[in-house]
């Protein structure tokens, strides 16, 4: 639900809009500005996340320097990262399985934007499949100089491999990964 600020606001419906669009000198109705109001607001909403087993398996191993996925006992595959129930056949994961830190790049993207919570450009998130993993785990691909837009997707070619770079102190977080790294770069 959003909910409108109940001061400062009032006087600015009706009439009142008309007189702030319309304000200074007489502007020709095709070449006025148009105006929006603006209602300041803020949303402080604390919550806890629970990240169930899967996830929470996932990261617990990540502490440990391990990448576990979960196996489907219908499709065989390993999912990485692991989900509680594989999504094509339905039923519920059962076994953990380790796959290795290295892997093959199966696409990838190069940001040069900055966005909120992001970090400072340029960077490249990428997906990542593990060896002994069947889906690819999306993470930053990093370790080698990004800036030039023409020539830096020739840095992390698709199907070149790749291998984790591990945070020295890690929390049980993805970012106990800092990146994966194209090999042989
Ligand atoms: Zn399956």
């Amino acid at each position: 639900m959003i909910t409108r600020p109940e001061s400062n606001n009032q006087e600015m419906l009706g009439e009142e809009v008309k007189e702030v669009m319309s304000s200074g000198s007489k502007v020709p109705e095709k070449e006025k500005k148009e105006v929006f109001l603006e209602f300041p607001g803020r949303w402080n909403i604390p919550y806890v996340h629970s990240a169930g087993k899967a996830a929470t398996k996932f990261f617990t191993e990540l502490k440990e320097k391990k990448i576990v996925g979960s196996r489907c006992p219908k499709c065989n595959r390993v999912l990485v990262p692991p989900r509680n129930f594989c999504e094509r056949c339905f039923v519920p994961t059962t076994d953990w399985v380790e796959v290795k830190d290295t892997g093959v790049i199966l696409t990838f993207t190069i940001c040069y934007v900055q966005f909120t919570g992001l970090p400072k450009p340029p960077y490249a998130i990428g997906g990542v499949k593990l060896d002994g993993a069947d889906t690819g785990l999306l993470w930053f691909i990093g370790g080698v100089p990004l800036g030039n837009q023409k020539e830096d997707y020739k840095k992390m070619p698709i199907g070149s491999r790749a291998k984790a770079v591990w945070n020295e102190e890690r929390k049980g977080a993805m970012s106990d990964i800092k990146y994966f790294k194209p090999m042989g770069t």
